[in-house]
């Protein structure tokens, strides 16, 4: 078990020693030759056009699971900048740790990295691997996961935290695939019992919540959906950090950016991220009534969302949709505009700080988690509110 160069197949082209994320291959004699820095990431393996690699890793119940400690968290970050996510999934990682006995580790990529340190040690990291090459600035499936599959391998964590983001879901299954261990997908809940993580999320449909654990694996892995657990700062401790030696010359030549298109407008956040967010439901009854919200988002610098009534109707994205089978938020403001608020609803967005509910039946179960209600009709509230603030905000 383990890796090893096959001589008579090696023609010597050097792919590999360009793939290798760790600088671990070089060439002797025509010929490559694998170093001490290996870490098994496999990254060299799919590069070798002539089969010259042999590569086998210890698998499930083979590993040692005494030799796995730690709980770590890929900490995402989007054109440089830490996402809120990454200090959720701290805080979380932290508290886990404290249950466990273990050191909480982050995992941070980008120019911006060695400015997150304070921050990530302030919400309870210990140790804090990172590079702040801008090639990370942009996320690039290919480039990160044999580097957080390899760091992985090296360091062995018991427990691997991703955020249920775009970018999380698309490297947890990457890195979880090369390592061949289980990943449980968009948890909503994360527990420690009998040393084991207790991943839960909502299955079939939403329907029932599952518990699920990984015994016979290591790490165990989830990616875990925004917005779920608080950020706890405060801790004010002073990580290690370590910067990962990397192959300048890695390339990840099946996949180029060409171009970024971004289809969010320029300075709106999305729900996850929106202080203040305002959402339309079934109440709206078409998608051109959206307008309103738009305008009043527009006044206030928040951002639009739905109820799933909305959604399926085809008046909003997917994306926008918040609820049990849709985003968990904790805005600073909350506005519910023609949304009854059923609880699969309210799962999404009871972690607002303020909730005002605007519907025109005094008995819709909305009002029993809004801390300020109007019974009326939205599109008389709506604009009246709009113009309300615009005066108060000196736009009108
Ligand atoms: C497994 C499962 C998962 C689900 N997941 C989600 C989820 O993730 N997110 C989600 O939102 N739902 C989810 N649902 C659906 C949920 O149960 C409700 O059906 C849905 O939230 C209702 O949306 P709504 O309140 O916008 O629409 P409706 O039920 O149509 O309610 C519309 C509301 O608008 C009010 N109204 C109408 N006109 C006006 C007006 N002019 N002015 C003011 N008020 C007005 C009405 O009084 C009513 O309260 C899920 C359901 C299931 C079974």
């Amino acid at each position: 078990m383990g890796i090893e160069i096959m001589r008579e197949k090696c023609v010597g082209c050097a792919a590999c020693v360009k793939a290798c994320p760790f600088n671990a291959i070089s060439m002797k004699d025509g010929k490559a030759v694998i170093g001490p820095e290996c870490t098994l990431c496999g990254a060299c393996v799919k590069h070798c056009r002539f089969d010259a690699i042999e590569f086998e890793r210890p698998r499930g119940k083979e590993v040692d699971h005494s030799s796995y400690r730690g709980v770590w968290v890929y900490c995402e970050t989007r054109r440089g900048k830490l996402m809120h996510s990454a200090l959720e999934l701290v805080s979380r990682a932290r508290e886990l740790a404290d249950e466990l006995g273990e050191e909480v580790g982050a995992m941070v990529f980008g120019s911006g990295a060695p400015e997150t340190f304070t921050v990530l040690g302030d919400h309870g990291a210990d140790v804090v691997h990172f590079s702040s090459e801008s090639r990370f600035d942009e996320y690039l499936t290919g480039n990160l996961a044999p580097l957080v599959s390899g760091l992985i391998l090296k360091h062995r964590p018991g427990i691997v935290l991703f955020p249920a983001t775009h970018t999380g879901r698309d490297l947890a299954p990457r890195v979880a695939a090369s390592l061949a261990v289980g990943l449980t997908a968009d948890c909503t809940g994360l527990a420690v019992q009998d040393g084991l993580l207790i991943q839960s999320r909502p299955a079939f449909g939403g329907n029932i919540m599952a518990d699920i654990v990984s015994p016979d694996v290591r790490p165990q892995m989830a990616t875990v959906r925004p917005n779920v657990f608080k950020a706890r700062g405060g801790l004010g401790k002073k990580p290690d950090t370590f910067e990962v030696n990397l192959n300048e010359g890695m390339i990840d030549a099946t996949v180029r950016i060409i171009e970024i298109v971004r289809t969010s407008k320029e300075g709106v956040k999305g729900i996850e991220e929106a202080d203040i967010v305002i959402s339309g439901g079934g109440g709206m009854k078409n998608a051109e009534n959206f307008r309103v919200l738009e305008e009043l988002a527009a006044t206030l610098n928040g951002t639009v969302g739905a109820s799933r009534v909305a959604v399926d109707a085809g008046w909003r994205p997917r994306s926008d949709q918040i609820g049990q089978t849709g985003k968990t938020i904790s805005p600073k403001l909350y506005i519910a505009c023609g949304i009854s608020g059923k609880i699969q609803h309210q799962v999404g967005m009871r972690g607002s700080e303020v909730v005002v509910a605007i519907n025109k039946d005094p008995s819709a179960p909305i009002f029993k988690v809004a801390d300020y209600g109007i019974v009326g009709d939205l599109f008389q509230v709506v604009p009246a509110l709009n113009e309300a603030f615009r005066e108060l905000l000196g736009g009108g």
